[in-house]
């Protein structure tokens, strides 16, 4: 029994959180879990959030700094940042496609949605979605992108504001690049065994995490049954909802299929079966948690040890991507646009539809990886193309689930670039440790050293 892998750990502990907070429901009991179960799933997001700011930091300064050849940087940096940029965009005008073909909302007559919409809006509002749309409303673009150089990046690091910390990791690593070799070695090796040390702490935290993706499954379904109640007798509305959801997760497997899956391929030439064996436990902790941040140190080691990609790639890419690159954040943005335009009876030009796809690309790169966040962007895009962004409040109700979806996506696609700039530089083959992390949780008590 030991010596199964950690993601079937991961995905026994998934499908019994489930059905305890299911049964919990059931029961009426639900409010056991809020109170008992989730600080097991809060702790272990903590210890994952807890070495998120310090990975990033770290291993992007040693990943930039190890580059220590100007045009190589260049290079990888100019092909990380086209490649997400592309897929983000591929991913946005999907979803697009997918939801005018679907057109979720349009089965309702415009009397019933307006009625709906207003039994909605004026039942179901709450501090938590007005503090959402404050949130979204009270971003400007323009003094986002002045806000990424950040004034003091200590304030930064202890703020967790991650493309400031990106920003400065970035600045840092290449300056290093710029002293000499002797001067800059200590700096560079004590940021690279920082980083190591981080991987190794992820070991250990990793081997609680059947423990703590079951405490966040069984509080996740608790608390959606809890909210259930809100919708009861809106079962029209349900219908349409679940058509919209359905728009959200055929996009997302859609962008799998025609964009990771050729990537995969035929550019990187990795077997899409062994990326799958690689990458599961960070897909599945990035299901249960809905933070591609607090997954990201889990999807480091995968790709890093389960695909033999080298650590150059994976400590510049990797971190980049999971502040920047949210492909599931942009589709479903554009697929959740357009459903709530068709609820409040507002049909999207094609050009209103072309400046989602422009609008939800910067707000999927201003998504901070934490749960939920991608809701609070979407109102941006809303006011953009002119709907009301109170109109999240239609699919506030089922953000949770679509949230969990869309991250596995989000990181699924920075494992995919990563793997794609890797092999194309010739940074693949790299120490296979077996199964990646897990070969270390099935294998107790043998030594985590990352590289
Ligand atoms: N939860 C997503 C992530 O961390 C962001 C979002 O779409 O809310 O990747």
């Amino acid at each position: 029994m030991r010596k199964l892998p950690l993601h079937i750990w991961i995905l026994l502990a998934l499908v019994l959180g489930v059905a305890y907070g299911y049964v919990s429901a059931i029961l009426g009991a639900h409010e056991h879990v809020l109170t008992f179960v989730k600080p097991i799933g809060d702790l272990f997001l903590n210890l994952l959030q807890m070495i998120a700011v310090p990975l990033v930091l770290f291993s992007l300064v040693a990943g930039v700094a190890s580059l220590r050849d100007a045009s190589k940087l260049a290079r990888i940096g100019g092909k990380t940042v086209v490649l997400y940029l592309a897929t983000t965009a591929v991913a946005i005008t999907l979803g697009l496609l997918v939801v005018n073909l679907l057109e979720p909302g349009a089965g309702l007559s415009p009397e019933l949605r307006d009625h709906l919409r207003s039994t909605v809006l004026a039942g179901t509002s709450s501090d938590t979605v007005e503090r959402r749309i404050e949130a979204g409303q009270g971003i400007d673009f323009a003094a986002q992108l002045v806000n990424i150089v950040p004034k003091n990046p200590f304030a930064s690091l202890s703020q967790g504001s991650m493309l400031q910390i990106v920003f400065f990791a970035l600045m840092l690593g290449f300056s290093l690049t710029r002293l000499p070799d002797a001067r800059a070695r200590p700096v560079m090796e004590l940021f690279d065994t920082l980083s190591d040390a981080i991987i190794a702490m992820v070991h250990l935290i990793m081997k609680i995490a059947p423990f703590g993706v079951f405490a966040l499954m069984a509080t996740v379904v608790a608390s959606l049954a809890g909210m259930g109640d809100d919708m009861s007798g809106l079962s029209e509305l349900a219908a349409e909802m679940g058509k919209y959801m359905a728009a959200v997760v055929i996009g997302l497997v859609c962008h799998a299929l025609l964009v990771y899956l050729p990537l995969l391929r035929f550019v990187a030439k990795v077997p899409l079966l062994k990326f799958l064996r690689a990458i599961a436990p960070a897909q599945l902790l990035a299901f249960s948690s809905s933070s591609s941040g607090a997954t990201l140190p889990v999807t480091m080691e995968c790709v890093e040890r389960g695909l033999g990609v080298d650590e150059e790639a994976t400590s510049f890419v990797l971190p980049l991507g999971a502040t920047i690159n949210m492909d599931g954040t942009g589709l479903y943005q554009g697929v959740a646009a357009v459903f709530i335009a068709t609820m409040y009876n507002i049909d999207l030009s094609v050009g209103q539809q072309l400046q989602i796809v422009m609008v939800a690309a910067l707000a999927s790169i201003g998504t901070a990886a934490v749960p939920g966040v991608g809701i609070v962007m979407l109102t941006i895009v809303l006011t953009q193309i002119g709907v009301p962004p109170e109109g999240i409040l239609l699919i506030f109700a089922v953000d949770r689930p679509l949230d969990m979806c869309r991250t596995v996506l989000n990181v699924t696609g920075d494992a995919t670039v990563c793997t794609v700039v890797a092999a194309s530089e010739g940074l693949m083959g790299g120490a296979q440790a077996g199964d990646g992390v897990n070969s270390d949780v099935s294998t107790a008590g043998d030594s985590p050293a990352a590289s």
